[in-house]
């Protein structure tokens, strides 16, 4: 197994911040839930105010712009600039690729520092049947043309049991396409995924077993070429520290509808600790995530444990067979003898 060696900086800051919950795809397990994010598309200048808020309480934060779709909002070389005068440490645009509003002409690439696209196979027809007709193609013009014009791209991967074994294609497609750096996710059931989970979507969530034998060579391999490779550590090993982002890390996911969350996992449910209310930020009473965050269970992540208990397994006796590790986690995966950058970013 290939080392693992960046955990994420427990003293950085990141905002995730939700410009609109509309989306042009209808990616077979997307997370936006219209049922507890919202249907609307923020105010510019409500942004600005929100994200005015964020960067006092947090200085020097690093910025990802999602959505939905986030270059459907018109104003969102508007938003970037207005992150790089508050101060934020980074700023990046996490999209499907198709570039709406000609985001890549207006905004250089001094003001963004990544554009980050989500590609859910290396071949198109895998790719397109989870997230819509076209999006693959599109997908890969968008990044192409990114480059062309000097920004940075990075790509988000979803692994499922869909598109896992197509992870041995990725790395030559990575490095044709000038992408340096690989987000893996895991499959998470919210939002759509969640709403299909029983019957619908068996068998998409790669099993411990399967992750463990397949994703870690996989990505080593990927690395091997010089890409830098991130991913949560998914299944805890024997004697593996659990660490809870929620109680160390400093993060937002911040959604339309005022809702303001510390960890994504709970976001299908009113657990949201804190609020915007009037652009003032709010502390929600109890119970709310952070009661949860303080709860030591002897399946790693609680939060997992309540809205995803279907990923765990016991033992005969009734202990569970592993721990499961924190989603916002992220580490580096090297090749074998690679040595990794410290301070990982985030995704995701
Ligand atoms: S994913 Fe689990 S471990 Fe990570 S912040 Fe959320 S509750 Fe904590």
């Amino acid at each position: 197994m290939p080392d693992a060696t960046v955990d994420f900086s427990a003293r950085a800051a990141n905002v995730f911040f939700h410009v609109l919950t509309r989306c042009n795809l209808r990616c077979r397990y997307c997370y936006i839930n219209p049922a507890a994010h919202g249907r609307r598309r923020l105010p510019v200048e409500r942004i600005e105010r929100w994200l005015a808020v964020l960067a006092e309480r947090s200085p020097g934060a690093n910025l990802v712009l999602l959505g939905g779709e986030p270059t459907l909002h018109p104003d969102l070389p508007r938003t970037v600039r207005a992150a790089r005068r508050l101060g934020y440490a980074s700023v990046t645009i996490d999209t499907n690729g198709y570039l709406f509003h000609d985001i890549l002409e207006a905004l250089s690439p001094g003001e963004v520092d990544t554009f980050s696209f989500s590609l859910d196979g290396a071949a198109p027809e895998t790719n397109d049947r989870l997230r819509g007709k076209g999006s693959w193609a599109a997908c890969l013009k968008g990044i192409r043309k990114a480059r062309a014009r000097g920004f940075e791209a990075s790509l988000i991967f979803t692994v499922s049991a869909a598109n896992a074994v197509e992870l041995d294609a990725l790395g030559p497609l990575l490095e044709d396409l000038g992408v340096r750096r690989l987000f893996l996710q895991v499959l998470g059931l919210r939002g759509r995924a969640a709403a299909a989970a029983p019957g619908r979507e068996p068998g998409l969530r790669l099993s411990p077993e399967q992750w463990r034998a397949r994703i870690p060579v996989a990505a080593a391999a990927i690395a091997a070429r010089g890409i830098r490779v991130l991913a949560p550590p998914v299944f805890l090993e024997p004697g593996e520290p659990f660490v809870c982002a929620g109680r160390t890390a400093d993060n937002y996911f911040v959604f339309p509808n005022g809702r303001v969350y510390r960890c994504p996992l709970g976001e299908d449910y009113p657990v949201h600790s804190l609020a915007f209310r009037r652009d003032r930020l709010e502390e929600r009473p109890p119970l709310n995530e952070r009661d949860l965050f303080a709860l030591d269970i002897p399946e790693g992540c609680v939060m997992n444990r309540l809205v995803q208990p279907d990923t765990l397994r016991y033992t005969p006796e009734g202990k569970p067979a592993y721990r499961v590790g924190c989603c916002l986690i992220k580490e580096e995966i090297l090749p074998p003898g690679g040595r990794g950058e410290a301070g990982a970013p985030w995704s995701r």
